[in-house]
């Protein structure tokens, strides 16, 4: 998931008076770095909180801390950046129930929505208005056990999976959950390489070789701003 650490919005709405809260680490205002609306500027809404511990993390300052805010105080702070595509990362995102609200909100309101999500919570309740970008955790990530597989079924044409390798051998379960699920039929299928773990030009080559249906993706923001704080 993407990166930044700015210290993002206060609420300003009494607790009492609205309980469609949400605890945030940071909202930022950059450029798409992957999936399919790579290149977009994009408002990012990053939640607090992860059940999964990836080893490749590069989020872990979203696992804890954050503040509380209202949902309609999230949706003034996203339209002040005026960009068409908002983005709802974490942590985990669906971790927090009212997350659901929240990108129902969204959508109303006229945006691209994409949310990134572990795969390892249920998905099914996700508005079909947006764009999902859902892991399926390879085996070096140390997750592999939290892929929730019935998420499958709850995908839509317009989402993606995002399968993130750190080895050869994870490329090797990538292949064949690709076939075993037949993952391309069902929508876009993303490779991702782990940053300092396996060279891009490797995966990509193994893709090549292989001839496999799905997108070769590297982080764009890591290349541009290497993870610096605020993209
Ligand atoms: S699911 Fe995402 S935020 Fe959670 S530990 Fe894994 S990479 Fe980090």
């Amino acid at each position: 998931m993407v990166s930044g650490k700015d210290a993002g919005v206060a609420s300003t709405t009494p607790v009492a008076a609205d309980a469609e809260r949400l605890r945030i680490t940071e909202i930022f205002h950059s450029i798409q770095g992957e999936a399919d609306a790579i290149g977009w500027r994009t408002v990012f809404v990053r939640l607090t909180g992860c059940p999964l511990r990836c080893v490749w993390c590069d989020t872990e300052y979203s696992f804890y801390g954050g503040n509380w805010h209202a949902i309609d105080d999230i949706l003034a702070e996203v339209a002040s950046h005026g960009a068409r595509h908002v983005c709802v990362t974490g942590g985990e995102p669906l971790a927090q129930k009212r997350c659901l609200i929240l990108l129902r909100k969204l959508c109303d309101a006229g945006y691209e929505v994409s949310l990134e999500t572990s795969g390892a919570l249920d998905v099914s309740a996700v508005d079909p208005r947006v764009r999902k970008v859902m892991d399926l955790k390879a085996p070096d990530s140390g997750e592999s056990r939290r892929n929730l597989w019935s998420n499958l079924d709850h995908l839509l044409p317009h989402d993606q999976v995002k399968i993130v390798i750190a080895s050869r051998a994870d490329y090797e379960w990538a292949r064949a959950m690709l076939a075993e699920h037949a993952l391309a039929a069902r929508c876009m299928v993303l490779f991702s390489p782990v940053h300092g773990a396996v060279e891009p030009r490797e995966l990509a080559e193994w893709i090549i070789a292989d001839k496999l249906d799905v997108r070769f993706q590297m982080q764009l923001h890591k290349l541009l701003w290497n993870d610096a704080a605020g993209h």
